[in-house]
């Protein structure tokens, strides 16, 4: 069956030639000639060997999102070679490692436009191309006699490339305020494609290779789903408060004009939550939000603060505060699930890290919750490639739900779907899962106004159908702070209605 493209070669930010016309001397690598003149019209080809680690880490992850059995290797061809022990086919996919590797900042961004639609979703008129001037033309080719499919854009380096974050490293000079790597900087944000989860949407192009290529093979099926999580930065606005810190609260929501009749009762609800979070506590909107994803057959993740590394942003609750045992307590017993919220100097303090997250794990274990495996994500959004990584990883953590940007919604990591850790610099595989954040509430709604609510929904409806089509995870940070105001609960009931109107 032969499988034909149109290509369409729009040029986004283009950097200079495309990828592998780049004649590079011998010494520095293997240089090869294309086997498939019809195809790729370059004259030599260089193959910098991609390391074993990132061969077998990728091979990993092709197995989790397709089959069990689909094994990886390189040529020396300038690909990647596809096969199914069993089955003759090969997919071969063109390998540019070495110039992702290498121009990890300042890659062009050409766009490929498939010419028959029902290669992919219907909203999807083109997609991105990170590391191309020029989208190949045409993009996929079949020799039926060779028994070969050739997809002619480099999948998996932009797999790698995306995934580990690679060009997050060494950035010192683009870190915002509060040393994060800004949306801003990233190349998504700069060629226009952060709201979109391109790592998966050339999965689905991949995966249509595969399916031509082996058209008896099963693939694995994913399914769209939403996680709504939850920061626990400050669990009460007047609980665990030191007597100057409460009176300065009341003179700021005097001023914010919150209810006369709340700020007065600020004291008593002080007092109340030293042993259990008051009801009359503005922030205390846990109770709602368990409702409403029980309701909607969700469950909840509460990250908890176990430390302070800096005490002007950390939290001023302690998590062997009985008002806060008695809360993960109540989150435990109706099904949800409690997890780290590393304070604000971990992302580098490994020791700090590892501290915290034994903290959680004790205060839990005497509460009679059993944790099986704890997962987290770092205040602040603050992240270090590959620091954080190995930070977490040597806490015990089983996941991170950290990689969304603070300023802008959208796919940090390119996929909403979950995947192993993989540190760039080290060139190996860790023992973590990276569940990417997709977006944060503040992100979206700023201040509460009536007239932005409805921009709001939309961004919020709009990243929710992106998940869906890759049918991967929506993941949703809303702190509990954020939904005292009628419009913010509004906001986020839609926001489930519109998960379940959805769903089929
Ligand atoms: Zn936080």
């Amino acid at each position: 069956m032969p499988l034909l493209f149109r290509v369409e070669n729009p040029v986004e930010g283009a950097g200079g030639l495309p990828v592998s016309t780049v004649a590079t001397p011998p010494s520095a690598g293997r240089l090869s000639p294309p086997e498939d003149a019809g195809a790729d019209t370059l004259h030599m080809r260089r193959a910098v060997a991609m390391p074993q680690a990132v061969t077998a880490w990728l091979q990993d992850i092709l197995r989790e999102r397709f089959n069990a059995d689909i094994t990886l290797r390189e040529t020396d061809t300038g690909h990647h070679e596809l096969n199914v022990p069993g089955l003759n086919h090969v997919v071969r996919i063109r390998n540019d490692y070495e110039h992702f590797e290498r121009n990890p900042r300042n890659l062009p961004c050409g766009r490929w436009t498939p010419g028959n639609a029902r290669w992919l979703p219907q909203p999807w008129h083109s997609l991105p191309a990170p590391g191309m001037a020029v989208a190949p033309t045409p993009l996929v080719t079949h020799d039926e006699h060779a028994g070969r499919s050739t997809l002619h854009y480099d999948v998996l380096g932009l797999t790698y490339w995306m995934l580990s974050r690679r060009e997050e490293v060494d950035a010192d000079g683009l870190l915002d305020a509060n040393q994060r790597f800004p949306a801003e900087a990233s190349h998504a944000w700069r060629h226009g494609y952060l709201d979109r989860p391109i790592v998966d949407e050339w999965m689905e192009v991949l995966r249509r290779v595969m399916q031509a290529a082996w058209p008896g093979l099963p693939l694995r099926e994913t399914h769209y789903s939403l996680w709504l999580t939850h920061d626990v930065d400050t669990p009460a606005r007047y609980g665990f408060l030191s007597a100057t810190r409460l009176a300065r609260a009341m003179c700021a929501d005097i001023a914010r004009r919150r209810p006369f009749g709340t700020i007065l009762r600020a004291p008593s609800i002080r007092r109340t939550c030293r042993w259990l979070l008051d009801t009359r506590d503005p922030y205390n909107t846990f109770d709602w939000i368990m409702q409403r994803s029980e309701q909607a057959g969700l469950r909840s993740t509460f990250f908890f603060i176990c430390g302070r590394t800096d005490p002007r942003r950390d939290a001023h609750y302690r998590p062997e505060d009985p008002a806060i045992i008695e809360l993960m307590q109540r989150i435990h017993v109706r099904g949800h699930e409690i997890g780290l919220h590393p304070s604000y100097h971990c992302h580098l303090n490994p020791q700090a890290l590892c501290a915290e997250a034994d903290r959680l794990r004790e205060a839990c274990a005497r509460a009679g919750i059993v944790l099986p495996k704890v997962g987290a994500r770092m205040h602040y959004l603050r992240w270090s490639t590959p620091a954080t990584l190995h930070a977490l990883t040597g806490a015990g953590l089983a996941y991170d739900a950290t990689l969304g940007y603070a300023k802008q919604p959208g796919f940090r990591c390119g996929t909403c779907h979950e995947y192993p850790a993989f540190d760039p610099v080290a060139q190996r595989a860790l023992p973590l899962r990276i569940r990417p954040l997709i977006v944060m509430e503040s992100t979206v709604i700023g201040n509460v106004l009536p007239e932005t609510v409805e921009a709001a929904e939309d961004t919020l409806q709009r990243l929710m159908e992106a998940c869906r089509r890759v049918r991967g995870r929506y993941t949703v940070l809303w702190h509990n702070t954020q939904l005292e105001h009628a419009l913010h609960r509004r906001l986020y009931t839609q926001l489930i209605a519109h998960h379940q109107g959805g769903r089929s």
